[in-house]
């Protein structure tokens, strides 16, 4: 009796435990938002567990009702939904396959497990439907953010870029030509200050669907970011080729584009071009071939082109190794002034010398001022390299006066980003009352390029020079504006005539008219002359004759160091 009863509570125990199971194993199915059929082959029993009444508005009782699954499915999808579903046919154990609805495209991921005997007779099978479609859209999100840009919705650099290397394996093969134009909307820094981002953003994006007109098989167009865009053209040639793409931008950009915020925008656009396999072998390097030109563009004026060409990019390359080696020249002090002398042509007394400096690189490399001042007048290194010339200069100067007692005007070549700077005045003043230099004998060399922007605070700055006594010399006359009827209104003391007059002045009659008129009107505005890069004894004669002040140049004196001025000074004394 007792082993009855032992047998019955196990019984019963295991009963418990198969319940148990059974209850837990259908939570997992009932909570896991799935639908799952499941089928025994032998007993020909079909059951769904889960969530399936979310996924088919019918029952699966039996086989025969799985073809009304199909009627949910998409029907690019059915045929391979049913190999899948009816896997047992093929003898493959698993299987997944995703597949789309036929109403309110969603996505689904089907997957079955059959098992068999050991003869290979298939026993069970499980199927399970998955709903999909979050998943699927944040994948689509993710793979149009790899390839598409947010704002133009065209593609971005990486894709571009990755379409442009296919091609040029391709085009190693076909021995073709692929045309890269990079293109840069004029002045859109003006266009989003003044009128904000969100137009900004918006000519963006009409502009680039604009140009998204030209994408066909052979042309891909790309918004790389804020007002850059590029286009790549494989065999550009006819309706594609560069030049008829160029003049169909150039004439649309001229139409102003109307935005939904009303604005009516014109606009010009630069763009720089690059061919493979001329210019470059890979894609990165036929981009920035193309991009440099295009500053050469810009730097030429609005709405231009510029096609590659080969110095461009040497001479750009070269100054990026300037631009390299002047921001260590300027935290190293690396630098030298050489001082040209300035005569009186009646007496040829010594009135002044110019300040010029002068930069030796590590390599032992002489850099002219014209090329590395216009450099650093960019970078921002011509803050530092113009405080030394200051200092340098008006201490160098302090020594003479001390030694020779000489009146002497001592000329320093000031740019407009140093003149600008609101503390450039009373760091000049400092720099008089440290070395005791009186302000009289200072000139400040200002080139005519100051003028354009900020033209009342520029005048402004130039009374408060003069009020301390400062002289302004106007440099260059000659290259700029050259109207003599603005030089009425400027307060300067000095006038710098260029030396590309001087170098006609003695041979040319029209430059001898137009020298003589500009000197007697300076006269008559009572500022003194000095005239610059005089050669030859004709030009000296010659200007002399006609009542130039002042002689600069080779013929007089070559700028030198700072001892040989003091040598000059000996003699002079
Ligand atoms: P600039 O102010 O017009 O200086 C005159 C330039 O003409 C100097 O060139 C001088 O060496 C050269 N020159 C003078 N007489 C003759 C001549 O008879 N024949 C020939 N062929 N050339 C002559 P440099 O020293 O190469 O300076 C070039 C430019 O660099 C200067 O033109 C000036 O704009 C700039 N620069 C030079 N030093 C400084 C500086 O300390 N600060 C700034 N901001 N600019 C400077
Ligand atoms: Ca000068
Ligand atoms: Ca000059």
């Amino acid at each position: 009796m007792d082993e009855l009863n032992y047998q019955i509570d196990l019984l019963t125990a295991l009963n418990q435990k198969l319940c148990d199971s059974e209850r837990m194993y259908r939570l997992i199915c009932d909570t896991s938002n799935s639908a799952y059929i499941f089928m025994n082959f032998k007993q020909n029993r079909t059951e769904i567990i889960g969530q399936f009444d979310k996924y088919f508005p019918f029952q699966i009782n039996d086989v025969r009702d799985f073809s009304r699954i199909f009627d949910y499915v998409s029907d690019k999808y059915s045929s391979k939904l049913r190999e899948i579903i009816f896997l047992e046919k093929t003898g493959q154990k698993f299987d997944s396959f995703e597949y789309c609805s036929n109403i309110g495209l969603n996505w689904y991921e089907c997957i079955v497990c059959v098992f068999y005997d050991e003869a290979g007779i298939p026993l069970e099978k499980i199927i399970e439907f998955k709903n999909i479609t979050k998943f699927k859209k944040q994948n689509d999100e993710l793979e149009y953010m790899a390839y598409y840009d947010a704002l133009t919705g065209l593609y971005n650099r990486n894709y571009f870029v990755g379409i442009l290397n296919e091609w040029i394996r391709r085009a190693v093969i076909d021995n073709a030509v692929i045309g890269v134009m990079f293109i840069d909307i004029d002045d859109f820094r003006k266009i989003n200050d003044s009128l904000g981002l969100v137009v900004g953003d918006e000519l963006v994006q009409v502009f680039g669907q604009f140009l998204n007109e030209f994408k066909s098989e052979n042309v891909i167009v790309s918004h790389f970011s804020s007002d850059i865009f590029c286009m790549a053209i494989y065999e550009p040639c006819g309706l594609r080729s560069i030049e008829n793409i160029c003049k169909r931008i150039h004439e649309r950009v001229q139409k102003p584009f109307v935005l939904t915020s009303r604005h009516e925008l014109a606009i010009t656009v630069c763009i720089g071009v690059a061919e493979y396999p001329e210019a470059a072998k890979t894609s990165i390097e036929l981009i920035n071939c193309a991009e440099i030109v295009m500053f050469k563009a810009k730097a030429a004026g609005s709405d231009g082109v510029q096609y590659f060409d080969a110095p461009i990019i040497d001479e750009f390359l070269q100054n990026m190794a300037i631009e390299h080696k002047l921001k260590e020249a300027a935290l190293s002090k690396n630098f030298e002034l050489y001082y040209q002398p300035q005569f009186d042509s009646k007496n040829n007394h010594l009135r002044g010398v110019e300040a010029l400096i002068r930069w030796k690189d590590h390599d032992g490399n002489m850099i002219s001022p014209s090329i590395f001042i216009p450099i650093a007048e960019k970078n921002g290194t011509i803050i530092p390299i113009g405080d030394w010339v200051l200092t340098e200069s008006i201490s160098t100067f302090a020594g003479w006066k001390q030694k020779f007692h000489y009146p002497l005007i001592l000329s320093i070549n000031i740019s407009a980003i140093q003149y600008k700077r609101a503390d450039f005045v009373q760091k000049l003043l400092f720099l008089l009352d440290k070395y005791h230099v009186d302000s009289k004998e200072i000139e400040l060399e200002i080139t005519e390029s100051i003028l354009i922007d900020d033209f009342t605070d520029v005048i402004a700055k130039m009374y408060m020079l003069r009020s301390h006594g400062i002289r302004v010399s106007l440099d260059d006359f000659g290259t700029g504006y050259s109207s003599l009827s603005y030089l009425k209104g400027l307060p300067i003391d000095t006038l710098k005539i260029d030396k590309s007059f001087i170098d006609t002045v003695a041979s040319d009659d029209s430059t001898k008219i137009i020298t003589e008129s500009i000197i007697s009107m300076v006269k008559k505005l009572g500022f003194e002359t000095v005239a610059e890069g005089v050669e030859t004894q004709e030009q000296f004669d010659y200007l002399k004759n006609i009542d130039c002040d002042n002689i600069q140049g080779f013929l007089l004196g070559k700028p030198m160091t700072s001892e040989n001025i003091e040598l000059l000074l000996l003699r002079n004394i």
